[in-house]
């Protein structure tokens, strides 16, 4: 017995610590066969939520933009522009020059942050509004842009909307750390308009408002003509791509191709994803401000990975797992790690988890750290493997509506998620390489393409009034 005793103790002290986090979290561990179904249920969501009979109930509501070009490189103009809803709300003077690539300053810029306070993501929507307009005008202040000339306005808005034209957007609900009363089924652009009037003194006017994904899509077409897909992995996700016109039944016209704002942050509200769930996604859900909803959103995006990985390491805690079970009230806190906290545990070495955890109170030992760095690595390899089923869905849909084996595609990306963690852009796209190996991907990221892009979506409507003209 005293043999086995202690063999069975020098096992325990030499099991590699990540062998304990792969047991525990088997469910979080997607292998490409769980991918490429996850890929087909989503691929099944995408016709529901295009067919007219079954909108209504689809939980990835694959919303019509009225977006019909990507740009083609001859636009130009002048715009101010707003963005807001990621994880900052900025206001731009963004120029548009003809003929010249963005990397050689064919969009310029300047921006301004502006803080939005808390009180104002769940306050009344007249009020957030009364605040952007103020901003924009102590921007055209600050930058010296003569308040009395006629401006011309984009409007990034990365909620989601429906638009019954390019300058109208109707709010479908909110979602994030937003919760706005007063403008279910409102016309946002409306109520940017009258918080215009209401600050008074500036002369604008409203050409276009898009999506997040969809202003990160046209910056990157600017550059390349391959890019119909735009991605974002930020404070929240979600994906839109060029899908054929006769396929969307919510709009008449049959010839071309418009942009569809997916939404697949509702992937899996109806249950589609109910085998894939963990007790940890639950309590997340549980805990946030719109339980039920946004249930992909939820398992991938930056607002949530940092939660995920504190309620996983505070559980293997409770049970023994870690700490020798010691937990403290810093650990037991909600939002007490962050996304980025997760990116530095990723970085090089372990020296950030051990001080993560030891601001936390708690005193790790370096299997502890090793063991918590792993957690990380799966939480955070778990979001990247759900865009990468996501993604090869889409590329299928666009290979198979134009009835090709392979295609040849560029895929526009933006997001504090995806910009900030080390590792993220690499397995996601091997990942995606692996499971679509037929096509020929390309990731581009879309510098500041959520901020630029309604810009160019102005300039393309504009290219397309004055050709028609001519
Ligand atoms: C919103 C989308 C947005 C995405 C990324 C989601 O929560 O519903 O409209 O594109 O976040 O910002
Ligand atoms: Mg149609």
């Amino acid at each position: 017995l005293a043999v086995h005793l202690v063999s069975f103790f020098f096992s325990k002290l030499q099991e590699d610590p990540t062998k304990k986090v792969d047991r525990f979290l088997h469910a979080m561990r997607l292998h490409d066969d769980r991918l490429s179904d996850i890929s087909k249920r989503f691929l099944a969501e995408m016709k529901k939520g295009l067919s007219a009979e079954s909108t209504a109930a689809a939980a990835v509501k694959m919303l019509p933009t009225q977006v019909r070009s990507t740009p083609d490189g001859s636009e130009k103009g002048e715009f101010l522009a707003l963005d807001l809803g990621g994880s900052n709300f900025k206001v731009l003077r963004v120029k548009v020059r003809e003929d010249v690539g963005i990397k050689k300053g064919g969009v310029e810029m300047e921006e301004k942050t502006y803080p939005i306070p808390n009180e104002l993501q769940a306050g009344k929507a007249a009020e957030l509004f009364d605040h952007v307009s103020e901003s924009l005008k102590d921007f055209l202040h600050e930058k010296n842009i003569s308040p009395s000339n006629k401006h011309l306005l984009a409007f990034t808005f990365s909620f989601p909307c429906e638009h019954p034209s390019l300058d109208q957007g109707l709010s479908v609900s909110w979602g994030k750390n937003y919760r706005v009363r007063g403008l279910q089924g409102k016309d946002v652009v409306q109520a940017l308009k009258e918080a215009i009037g209401r600050t008074g003194d500036m002369d604008v006017e409203v050409l276009a408002m898009v999506n997040d994904t969809v202003a990160t899509m046209m910056t990157c077409g600017f550059d390349d003509q391959c890019c119909e897909v735009g991605l974002i992995i930020g404070t929240g996700t979600n994906v839109c791509y060029m899908e054929e016109l006769r396929h969307i039944d919510l709009v008449e016209g049959d010839e071309g191709r418009m942009c569809v704002n997916t939404e697949w942050g509702g992937f899996g509200d109806d249950g589609a994803l109910d085998d894939f769930i963990t007790e940890f996604d639950r309590d997340v859900d549980a805990a946030s401000l719109n339980p039920g909803q946004q249930t992909f959103e939820k398992m991938v995006s930056g607002m949530y990975l940092g939660e995920l990985v504190r309620l996983v390491v505070l559980k293997m805690a409770k049970l023994g797992l870690l700490f020798d079970g010691r937990v403290s009230d810093a650990l037991r806190t909600k939002g007490n790690i962050t996304t980025a906290d997760v990116a530095a545990m990723e970085e090089n070495g372990l020296k950030n988890t051990k001080d993560i955890l030891t601001r936390l109170h708690l005193s790790p030992s370096s299997d502890d750290c090793i063991a918590v760095q792993h957690v990380s690595t799966i939480v955070s390899f778990r979001s990247s493997n759900l865009v990468a089923a996501g993604l090869a869905a889409i590329l299928t849909r666009i290979r198979q509506n134009r009835n090709l084996r392979g295609v040849k595609i560029t895929v526009g990306v933006d997001g504090t998620l995806y910009k900030t963690h080390p590792q993220y852009p690499k397995r996601l796209h091997k990942v995606v390489r692996r499971l679509l190996p037929d096509c020929q991907v390309r990731f581009a990221l879309s510098e500041s393409g959520s901020s630029k892009g309604a810009a160019l979506v102005a300039a393309v409507a504009q290219r397309l009034t004055s050709q028609r003209r001519r």
